[in-house]
């Protein structure tokens, strides 16, 4: 950076110790730097429609408060840093849609505690991102809103359910986004935009205010160019909060703390499943590229296999609709959101309410759902999908004494195309054959950008770790990133 000019019209390319080393250094303020990213997203969005709400208004209220931070001598490390948030969280006084016509008009009351963490450290909002109806989905296509295109190439999906936020991160609209990841979606739109994405070991992010899908697979997490990035905001994101039944409560960590460190001795586990024939020639080039890299770090490799892998998608399609179908009983026309407006008594309002105010994917998760629980369906679909959990879960545990990470493609293929997958579900649920079992263990699990596969479409590299092993994770992205530089690499918006 050599002025304040040249600066801030290169903001956008920035990781996020830049841009507060900028803000510190009084290069620029945090409005300036709000603006900057809102003008973007107005010359942008209208091509990419990567957001649902923006409001420049807010955003650069908030800026002038962490500016005030600044001039009081309060500012920390992420104070006055933009970000967007994915449109499942809740944030007080904006609306809060999850995706759906249910909520079109839902203007939460209160922050979810991600947003509540963001805010105490001054962090700025620059909007809320497009999704799949209530995150089901692997394409963005059943948002309510409308599709979101893929930044490298505007034909091609951008992945889901946090399409809006990968597209975000990837068009430099903002220099990082919040997503959430039931089955993927954190780590498959990231792998198919072309930046990075950790979804966390579950229960280390509050669910509180995060729009509930499937409550024992939904875990939030952070999405940005650079592993250093997630590192930060994963700083910011964790921690224990009593509102979440589920948020575990252990001590703090400092997700950088290992960032650093040189990578010899760490032992990469490559399960056979995973570089089967499901995988594209393309992907499987660049994932035996960045092996090879990770081998020239001084990591070993060592070949071993999750044999419960391909039973992850029958297994997640029964659990999470059958979770689905209870949380979305809530949506009925009375508490929250839309209610049609045509009824003849209260059955009626209920039945035109939900026919009308959710689209056909999350009738199907609702329907497949309340099937699978019913009396009588219970104990072989429910329960058998339940003890095969726990196999997935075990072929982890085994893999882990082998082994300190695995790794292995994100997606079975780069991006396709708008509109190829969206009349055949199967074919859309097994874009996420290689990151539903990571769910189903509860396990944390990281995409990172790792070159281009046929057509100049990123592919992703998928990061597996134990229980709590995000640091490490961390690390290993990190070194990789050090070492290649395809995460810095925006798409050439032409
Ligand atoms: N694509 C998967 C689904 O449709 C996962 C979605 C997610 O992780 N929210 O359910």
């Amino acid at each position: 950076m050599q002025s304040s000019g040249s600066s801030k019209s290169d903001v956008h390319e920035l990781g996020l110790r830049q841009l507060s080393g900028l803000l510190h250094a009084k290069k620029i303020s945090c409005t300036e730097l709000a603006s900057e990213f809102l003008d973007r997203i107005n010359t942008l969005n209208p091509r990419y429609n990567a957001f649902i709400t923006v409001d420049g208004k807010a955003s650069l209220m908030q800026a002038r408060e962490a500016d005030a931070l600044f001039a009081a001598g309060r500012a920390r490390m992420l104070t006055g840093i933009p970000l967007a948030q994915k449109d499942i969280f809740c944030t007080h006084g904006w609306l809060t849609t999850c995706g759906s016509k249910m909520l079109a008009n839902f203007v939460s009351p209160y922050d979810a505690h991600v947003v509540e963490n963001f805010k105490r450290l001054g962090m700025v909002s620059l909007g809320k991102t497009n999704m799949d109806e209530f995150a089901m989905g692997s394409s963005n296509e059943t948002s309510f809103f409308g599709a979101v295109k893929n930044p490298w190439d505007e034909a091609y999906v951008p992945g889901g359910s946090s399409g809006g936020s990968a597209c975000a991160v990837a068009a430099r609209m903002c220099p990082a986004a919040t997503g959430t990841d039931t089955g993927g979606s954190i780590r498959q739109p990231a792998a198919l935009c072309g930046i990075s994405g950790i979804k966390p070991t579950y229960g280390v992010i509050s669910r509180y205010g995060m729009i509930a899908f499937a409550s024992s697979l939904d875990q939030g997490g952070p999405m940005a160019k650079s592993a250093d990035d997630l590192a930060l905001l994963l700083n910011a994101m964790a921690g224990f909060d009593a509102r979440d039944s589920t948020s575990i409560d252990r001590p703090s960590e400092d997700y950088t703390r290992e960032l650093n460190r040189p990578l010899a001795g760490l032992t990469i586990g490559l399960p056979r499943e995973y570089f089967s024939d499901g995988v594209n020639a393309d992907v499987a080039r660049a994932i035996d590229r960045a092996i090879a890299e990770y081998r020239k770090l001084g990591c070993e490799t060592v070949d071993l296999s999750l044999p419960n892998t391909r039973l992850s998608i029958p297994v997640y399609y029964v659990l999470a609709p059958a979770e689905a179908s209870s949380n979305l009983a809530r949506f009925d026309g009375v508490r929250y959101g839309y209610r049609a407006p045509q009824y003849a008594d209260l059955n009626d309002m209920y039945r035109k309410t939900r026919a009308q105010g959710f689209g056909a994917e999350v009738k199907r998760r609702i329907l497949i759902g309340a099937y699978v629980l019913s009396h009588g369906y219970y104990d072989a679909y429910y329960i058998q999908a339940q003890k095969l959990r726990r196999l997935i879960a075990q072929d982890f545990a085994d893999a882990f004494q082998k082994c300190d990470v695995i790794m292995g493609p994100t997606t079975p293929s780069t991006a396709f195309k708008l509109g190829e997958k969206s009349g055949d579900p199967v074919q859309m649920y097994l874009s996420d054959i290689y990151t539903i079992a990571a769910n189903l263990a509860g396990l944390p699990g990281m995409s990172i950008p790792a070159g281009f596969g046929d057509g100049g479409r990123p592919v992703g590299l998928q990061i597996i770790g134990d229980y709590f092993s995000e640091a490490k994770m961390l690390n290993a992205a990190h070194q990789y990133q050090q070492a290649t530089d395809w995460h810095m690499l925006p798409p050439p918006l032409s």
